[in-house]
C-alpha cells in the first residue's frame, strides 16, 4: 500500500491495543471498530468466531466457563487510507503477563471504561503498563445508553485516580432513559439516534454551536439546558487537547459513547487517524535505536501461539515489524540462534480471515509459521546482530512442582512444559537438586489452562504439588560468586528453561536474609527475555 501524498507506508499505520477490565465493552468496541472499518460483516462476528474457536480444543472451554479470553490475536483493517493493526489483549488478570508483552508491541492503547464503575482494578494495571512504556491513552467511556455516573465525576476520577490530564472531546446529551446522543465538541457536530430516546446511533447533525436551533430542536430544554452548562464547566475545568502532552502519555482524550449503540466509534477512529502516532523507534541492544524508516528489517517476536490446530503441531510467532520493508520470501537472521530463516509463508490477520503477507511495513504484524524455533523476546534482522529489548518475563507469583501420573511419559511433559514456557504461558524451573520441574506462574489460572493443554495436547496428565517457595529471582553474579550460593543453598536454585540461574524464595524475609548475605549478587524480579 504506497501512498499517494508522498509519505513512507509506515506513516499511516496505527497499531494499537484496547485495556479494559472484564465486561466493560472491549468485545463489543472491537467488533464496532471492525465493521466501521469494513473488516468485517455482521456484528457478533469476533464473538462467534472467538466462540468457533472456543469449541476446538478443551482448555478453551477454560475461557468459556469463566467468561475470559485467553489468546490473543491481531486483527487487521483499512479504513480511509489509514492501516489499523488493532492487537487483542487478553483482559482477565491472571494472564496479565501475556497482555504486557503485547504492550510492547502497540504504539497506542484506547481505555475502555464501563460509565457506571468508572476506573476498575485490571484496568489500572493495564494503564500502569502503558505509563511505564510512555503509550498514550485515549479513553473511551462506555455504555453512557445506561444510567451512569455524571461525566464530570468520570473525568475527575480519570484524572486523580491515574494522575492524567483529561480532555473531553465529546459529551453525553443526557443518560440511560434520557439518553439523546453525543456532542461532538470539538467538531461542534450532534449524533444522535434516527427516532426514540436511547436508540441506535443513525444521524449525525451539523451544528455551528450549542445555541444553535437545530441542536435545540431535537434535545429538551431541560437536557439542553445541563448540557449547555456542563460543556461550559468542561472548558473550564479540563484542559485543551495538545497532541504533544498526549504523545508523551501526560494527557488522554476523553469520548463518551456507546459500542452497543455506535456512538463514539468513527470518533475514535477518526482521532487515531490524526493524531494517534505512527510507529516508534524500538530500542535494541548495544545502545542502538531501530527506526522505522530504516531500510533493513528488523521485528521481534512479542507472542507464540502453539497448537492453534490440534491437528498440526504448528506454531505461529507474531512478530512486530520495526523498521524496513518486508517482502515474502526473504530470508532474515534469527539473531538468538544465528540462523538464517527463509519467510516463505507469512500471514495477515483480519477478522475473518489469514491472508499470505507479500508486504508488510513497520507496525504491521506478521505471523511467522514455525516448528518451534521461534520465541516470545526473538529479534529477526536483515542480519544485524542486535536483539530488541524491554520484553520483561515477570517473577512468578505461584510456584508449583509437577506431579506426573504416568511415569513413562516424563518426555511428553517435558515437551509440552517446553512449548508451553515458550508460548509464555508459564514459566520452568529445573531444580539443582531432584528430578521434577517446578512450574511458575503469575495467576492461577494459568495452572488449569496447563492441565488441560497438556492432557488435550500431548496426552499427558499432571498434577501440581504445593512447593515451599513463594516467588523466584533471576541471579545476576560471576560464577564463582553463583557456586557459593548454590552450595549454600542447593535447595533453592533452579535453572530456568534457558538454563539461567534462579533463586526460589521462601518468603519475603529470605529475599532480604540472602540479598544481605551476598551484597555484590543482583536479584532480579524480571529479565529480558533475550
Ligand atoms: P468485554 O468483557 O470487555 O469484552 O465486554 P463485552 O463487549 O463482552 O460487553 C459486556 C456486556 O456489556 C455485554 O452484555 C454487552 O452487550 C454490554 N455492552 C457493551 N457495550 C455496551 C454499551 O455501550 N451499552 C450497553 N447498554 N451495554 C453494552
Amino acid at each position: 500500500m504506497s501512498s499517494l501524498n508522498g509519505k513512507a507506508p509506515f506513516q499511516d499505520r496505527r497499531t494499537f491495543a484496547i485495556i479494559s477490565h472484564p465486561d466493560a465493552g472491549k468485545t463489543t468496541l472491537t467488533e464496532k471498530l471492525l465493521l466501521s472499518g469494513g473488516a468485517i460483516r455482521a456484528a457478533g462476528q469476533v464473538r462467534a468466531r472467538g466462540e468457533r474457536r472456543r469449541a476446538r480444543s478443551d482448555w478453551m472451554k477454560i475461557e468459556q466457563e469463566r467468561g475470559i479470553s485467553v489468546s490473543s490475536s491481531v486483527m487487521t483493517f483499512e479504513r480511509k487510507g489509514i492501516v489499523y493493526n488493532l492487537l487483542d489483549t487478553p483482559g482477565h488478570e491472571d494472564f496479565s503477563e501475556d497482555t504486557y508483552r503485547t504492550l510492547t508491541a502497540v504504539d497506542a492503547a484506547i481505555m475502555v471504561i464501563d460509565a457506571a464503575k468508572g476506573i476498575e482494578t485490571q484496568t489500572r494495571k493495564l494503564f500502569e503498563v502503558c505509563r511505564l512504556r510512555d503509550i498514550p491513552i485515549i479513553t473511551f467511556v462506555n455504555k453512557i445508553d445506561r444510567e451512569g455516573r455524571h461525566a464530570l465525576e468520570i473525568l475527575d476520577e480519570v484524572q486523580e485516580a491515574l494522575a492524567l490530564d483529561v480532555s473531553p472531546q465529546t459529551w453525553p446529551v443526557g443518560m440511560g432513559s434520557d439518553f439523546f446522543g453525543v456532542y461532538d465538541w470539538q467538531k461542534k457536530k450532534f449524533h444522535t439516534s434516527e427516532g426514540e430516546r436511547g436508540g441506535a446511533f443513525a444521524q449525525t447533525k451539523e451544528v455551528s454551536g450549542l445555541d444553535d436551533g437545530a441542536l435545540t430542536d431535537v434535545v429538551f430544554d431541560r437536557i439542553m439546558e445541563e448540557l449547555t452548562e456542563n460543556v461550559e464547566l468542561g472548558a473550564e475545568g479540563y484542559a485543551e487537547f495538545d497532541q504533544e502532552s498526549f504523545l508523551e502519555g501526560h494527557l488522554t482524550p476523553v469520548f463518551f459513547g456507546s459500542a452497543l449503540r455506535d456512538y463514539g466509534i468513527e470518533e475514535i477512529l477518526d482521532f487515531i487517524a490524526d493524531f494517534a502516532p505512527a510507529p516508534h523507534s524500538q530500542p535494541a541492544t548495544g545502545g542502538r535505536t531501530i527506526m522505522p524508516a530504516e531500510d533493513k528489517v528488523t521485528g521481534f517476536v512479542f507472542k507464540v501461539q502453539a497448537n492453534m490446530d490440534p491437528k498440526h503441531r504448528d506454531r505461529i510467532a507474531f512478530v512486530r515489524l520495526c523498521s524496513g520493508t518486508f517482502k515474502r520470501g526473504m530470508k532474515l537472521k534469527h539473531v538468538r540462534a544465528n540462523k538464517q530463516i527463509a519467510v516463505s509463508a507469512p500471514i495477515f490477520f483480519f477478522a475473518e480471515e489469514r491472508e499470505i503477507a507479500d508486504l508488510a511495513y513497520p507496525g504491521d504484524v506478521i505471523g511467522v509459521p514455525n516448528h518451534g524455533q521461534l520465541r516470545v523476546g526473538d529479534t529477526l534482522t536483515e542480519g544485524e546482530n542486535i536483539h530488541v529489548t524491554g520484553l520483561p518475563a515477570f517473577a512468578p507469583e505461584i510456584l508449583r512442582r509437577v506431579r506426573l501420573s504416568d511415569t513413562m511419559r516424563v518426555k511428553q511433559m517435558r515437551q509440552g512444559l517446553q512449548d508451553l514456557a515458550e508460548e509464555g504461558l508459564v514459566q520452568i524451573f529445573k531444580p539443582d537438586l531432584g528430578s521434577n520441574w517446578i512450574v511458575g506462574v503469575v495467576g492461577a489460572l494459568q495452572l488449569d489452562v496447563v492441565v488441560d493443554r497438556l492432557k488435550a495436547e500431548y496426552g499427558t496428565e499432571i498434577g501440581f504439588e504445593t512447593v515451599p517457595y513463594s516467588t523466584a529471582r533471576w541471579i545476576e553474579t560471576d560464577g564463582q560468586t553463583l557456586q557459593k550460593i548454590i552450595e549454600g543453598h542447593r535447595m533453592s536454585v533452579a535453572n530456568d528453561r534457558d538454563d539461567k540461574p534462579v533463586f526460589l524464595f521462601k518468603n519475603a524475609w529470605e529475599i532480604g536474609h540472602v540479598t544481605e548475605k551476598f551484597p555484590d549478587v543482583t536479584f532480579r524480579e524480571t529479565r529480558e527475555i533475550v
